[in-house]
């Protein structure tokens, strides 16, 4: 021993070893492909995971070797998040919703060995499968049953890793340039469960009494680290298979007593509608709470969950670069006994960050940005669970400072409590004569107005003040709204200068594949739009 304390590595056949060993009974209930539900226990779970490391070492791979998975949110992908790293391979969850000529591409830089792959999704693999190197396929609820089989749970040895190996891999969803890729380490992942676990006073209390369904998908990185979570602290788990239709999901929360989930704003604005639809036709008294992140959650949403339906939403942020919980917004000291719509915009800041995290927002000057809730600088960040670097992407290093703080590329302010509010992209974030405009705040204002569904705010090139913003909406079903009236919905809560010269309506606003609006792609729709102003 040469430190003071014991040299004991964080690594992932701890949490592993802890779930099977403590919560033996605990439940993890998945919606098969069939609707019907698969049940089984943390107990079956663990030598399923101990099962799935002994057959990919009896594969003969080398340590470090990428085990890819393409699979929708399941049991046999938990036992693939468990049973790869705890056989000193590296998860990479493959992100279903690409293209296939992203997926073949990222397959190939990230050096897949092995994937696992969903029956329902052979047809996406048979695209791409011809430009990787992958040497073995296991299909679930098939050819993956026969690997298990061959394997002896009890032949499975805690490989004693260094906690700085890698233990998933995850690549961005960016939407300009070549995706990129993210290693994670056991200690990062280790410590990133118990920031998770710890930040109750954040809001997020996932504890053995819950029941947690996540309804982000595991292939967005790693489904914000709750399947880690919930084995550490022993919560029931649910997983929707493929069925994240809104309908779907509420007979889900209902059918399994869900407490808390978690997902992008744009699956809660559906459940949101389908609920105001119909209030009654679902018993919800188990849920609580539910994790909203991945892009700003609008107020208007949250107030509606809160206000209509009894529930709180916990805003979170964070990027696949930073594993990717990073802050959460909940009201701590004087905000926990504000009125109401003191706590909604509390709610609606992206909040502070988890133990262990740290942030500064930097301007065009270099220069710190005060906690004013006014100036606005590119977000920093850095902490245990932040990435220091992209796999083998050397081209990218200029996105971490000397002095060790990533740059996220998120405009931010801070209000004086030191909440951080997302503002935009550094690409999307509209610059009017020098001056700039959040995108993000327009958005949220107007997905505030009754008829509006969705909305959008892009730049526009305009001759005098460079950039002029456009209002990109989608109507609710059966609404109209005309320019003149979101225009004086909004005024009195803006400057002049940043209200939309122009809204255009279209039936819908194109996604990416996590569910974030794509704007490179409005904008490319809309190179200019009637400037009126
Ligand atoms: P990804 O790595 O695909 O998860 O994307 C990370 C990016 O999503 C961040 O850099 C933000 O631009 C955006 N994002 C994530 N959470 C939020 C949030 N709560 N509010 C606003 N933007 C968010």
């Amino acid at each position: 021993m040469k430190g003071l304390m014991m040299d004991f590595q964080l690594t992932l056949p701890t949490i592993l070893k802890r779930a099977e060993t403590y919560f033996p009974h605990q439940e993890i209930v998945t919606r098969m492909p069939d609707r019907s539900f698969h049940t089984y226990t943390f107990a079956d779970f663990g030598k399923r995971a101990r099962q799935l490391a002994v057959a990919l070492k009896g594969l003969g791979l080398a340590p470090g070797d990428r085990v890819a998975t393409l699979c929708w949110n399941h049991y046999q992908h938990l036992e693939a998040y468990l049973g790869i790293p705890c056989a000193g391979y590296v998860l990479h969850t493959l992100n279903l919703r690409l293209h296939p000529n992203d997926l073949g591409y990222i397959a190939t830089h990230a050096g897949d060995k092995v994937v696992i792959v969903d029956r329902s999704l052979l047809p996406l693999w048979e695209q791409f499968k011809d430009r990787t190197e992958i040497e073995h396929v296991f299909v679930v609820e098939d050819s993956y049953e026969e690997l298990l089989a061959g394997a002896n749970a009890d032949d499975y040895e805690d490989p004693r890793l260094d906690e700085d190996t890698a233990a998933a891999m995850c690549y961005t969803s960016g939407t300009t340039g070549m995706p990129k890729g993210v290693l994670y380490s056991h200690r990062s992942t280790v410590l990133h469960t118990l920031g998770e676990a710890l930040a109750s006073p954040l809001g997020l209390h996932v504890t053995e009494k819950e029941t947690f369904l996540p309804v982000v998908p595991m292939f967005h990185a790693n489904a914000w680290g709750y399947p880690y979570t919930c084995l550490m602290v022993g919560a029931k788990l649910v997983f929707p298979g493929p069925f994240l239709d809104p309908e779907t999901l509420l007979d889900d929360f209902e059918q399994q007593g869900v407490t808390i989930t978690a997902g992008v704003p744009t699956i809660w604005m559906g459940i949101l509608g389908m609920l105001d639809k119909e209030p009654a036709r679902w018993d919800l008294s188990s849920l609580h709470s539910m994790l909203v992140g991945g892009s700003a959650a609008p107020r208007a949403m949250i107030a509606g969950f809160r206000q209509r339906h009894g529930k709180t939403v916990v805003h979170g942020w964070g990027m696949t670069e930073t594993s990717p919980l990073a802050t959460a917004s909940d009201y701590v000291g004087e905000f926990r006994t504000a009125d109401e719509e003191t706590q909604l915009d509390v709610v609606a800041m992206q909040g502070l960050p988890l133990p262990l995290v740290e942030l500064r927002a930097i301007d065009d000057d270099g220069n710190e940005i005060a906690w004013d809730g006014e100036a606005m600088g590119e977000l920093q960040v850095r902490g245990p669970w932040v990435a220091a670097g992209y796999y083998d992407t050397p081209e990218q290093a200029d996105r971490w400072t000397d002095d060790g703080w990533f740059k996220t590329g998120d405009i931010a302010s801070f209000h004086p409590k030191g909440y951080v509010m997302i503002k935009d992209r550094s690409k999307d974030v509209i610059k009017s004569g020098g001056e700039w405009i959040s995108s993000v705040d327009l958005e949220n204002a107007l997905m505030a107005h009754p008829c509006i569904a969705e909305a959008a705010v892009i730049a526009i090139p305009h001759e005098k003040w460079d950039e002029r913003p456009l209002a990109v909406c989608v109507c609710r079903e059966g609404e109209s709204a005309s320019p003149d009236e979101l225009r004086e919905f909004l005024a009195p809560n803006f400057a002049k200068f940043w209200l939309p010269d122009a809204y255009v309506f279209v039936d819908e606003i194109p996604k990416t594949a996590v569910g974030k609006f794509r704007k490179t792609a409005l904008r490319e729709q809309f190179p200019t739009a009637p400037v009126t102003s």
